[in-house]
């Protein structure tokens, strides 16, 4: 019988006993049942027919010491009858559609061997082996898939941008070498002119059944390695892989509004996978440079704007660069040094549409000498100042 089975029968239940039942309970209960059950004892009766042949098939397991301890082990290991036996609940990975459908996607001594080492350890090592063993072959939905060879891995790679770039959006190449699709045979794999055909051995599943006493094993296809198909001319610039490793060149759009350390994703730009599978993505780093004029706090814009005192004194509108058209910001009369003024909607493009603010911070700048007319109007300034009882520190805890 196929272990599969084992998983969906409860042989305790069919003897009417306890999973701890004893050796002599299984027995009695087993003698009662045969009694009642026998087809001599019904004759014409297909329903007592059926239980009694699952009642022997019960004790036959339950009554073998070894056998039991198998049974126990897989019901244990599965979480109980039925637990994906039938393709209704499951675990609800796409791996288990093969499990499910009949042909079944994964091999039950990869489970045994898996357990064995890892001292029964959990599901998700144990599967974890299976789906690396079987490749990417399973589908959603019941009945046997054809194995599909497996796709590309993922790339990683890095970029540096200017601030202005970053903050603005700017395509830009990035160089790779990397696995990737054979140019002569287009990642077929197989010599231009010829194509794979369906392996005969396994019939395209990829997977081969093997019987080995009460156990029923699927592995993988070893006439053409899991894949489900065979090529008999194999493409000579890449030996029937489908995939040659070259350097291309891969543009990389980067969004407006970019932060340094984000990570953009490129999908399928990543190794190629074997003989035609689907490539893997690229994910590209960006770092983001900084800028001498410019700084930025999450969407908004930073610029320190150089002002004379009398500016900030007496007001004034001073142009200010952005990163698109500069910007006249006026700055009102009696405007402390140091103050940020806000310019709403000139700072860096948001994701998520619009743009954040300009915040331009006044910084006033003394001059480091004056000439004799400036020095006079200073001085006329000050007495003037005095006069309207102006003093810069009252009000200071110095004072
Ligand atoms: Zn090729
Ligand atoms: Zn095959």
């Amino acid at each position: 019988m196929a272990q599969r089975e084992w998983v969906e029968q409860d042989f305790y239940k069919e003897l009417g006993v306890s999973s701890d039942a004893g050796a002599d309970e299984i027995k009695k209960a087993y003698r009662k049942l045969a009694r009642e059950l026998h087809p001599d004892a019904n004759p014409g009766n297909t329903q007592a027919e059926e239980r009694f042949k699952r009642v022997s098939e019960a004790h036959a397991v339950l009554s073998d010491p070894a056998k039991r301890k198998e049974y126990d082990e897989t019901r244990r290991l599965f979480g109980g009858a039925g637990r994906f036996g039938t393709g209704g609940g499951g675990f609800g990975t796409g791996g288990f559609g093969n499990a499910a459908g009949g042909s079944g996607g994964f091999s039950f001594s990869d489970i045994f061997d898996g357990a064995a080492s890892g001292g029964g350890g959990g599901f998700g090592d144990i599967f974890e082996g299976l789906f690396n063993r079987a490749g990417a072959g399973a589908g959603p939905g019941p009945g046997p898939q054809p194995s599909r060879p497996r796709r590309g891995n993922d790339l990683e790679s890095e970029i540096t941008l200017g601030f202005r770039d970053a903050t603005l959006g700017v395509t830009t190449p990035i160089t790779l070498t990397s696995p990737s699709p054979c140019t002569t045979c287009h990642g077929s794999g197989a010599k231009p002119g010829t194509s794979p055909r369906v392996c005969q051995t396994c019939n395209g599943s990829g997977l081969v059944s093997r019987n080995q006493g009460a156990f029923s094993f699927s592995e993988p296809c070893p006439d053409c390695r899991g894949s489900g198909s065979v090529i008999d001319d194999p493409c000579t610039d890449c030996q029937g892989t489908g995939v040659t490793v070259r350097t291309r060149t891969v543009n990389v759009k980067i969004p407006p509004g970019v932060s340094d350390g984000q990570r953009i994703r490129l999908a399928g730009q990543g190794q190629a996978g074997m003989r035609g599978a689907p490539s893997g993505d690229l994910f590209v780093t960006v770092h983001v440079g900084g800028d001498d004029v410019f700084s930025r706090n999450g969407d908004d814009l930073l610029v320190t704007l150089p002002v004379s005192f009398s500016e900030l004194a007496l007001g004034a509108t001073v142009t200010v660069p952005t990163l698109g058209q500069p910007v006249g910001v006026k700055i009102p009369a009696g405007t402390t040094d140091g103050r940020t003024l806000r310019v709403r909607g000139r700072g860096v493009p948001k994701r998520s549409g619009g743009h954040g603010d300009l915040l331009v911070k006044v910084q006033v700048t003394v001059p480091g000498s004056l000439d004799e007319r400036a020095q006079e109007a200073l001085r006329t300034y000050a007495e003037a100042e005095r006069a309207g009882g102006f003093d810069p520190r009252s009000g200071w805890a110095g004072a």
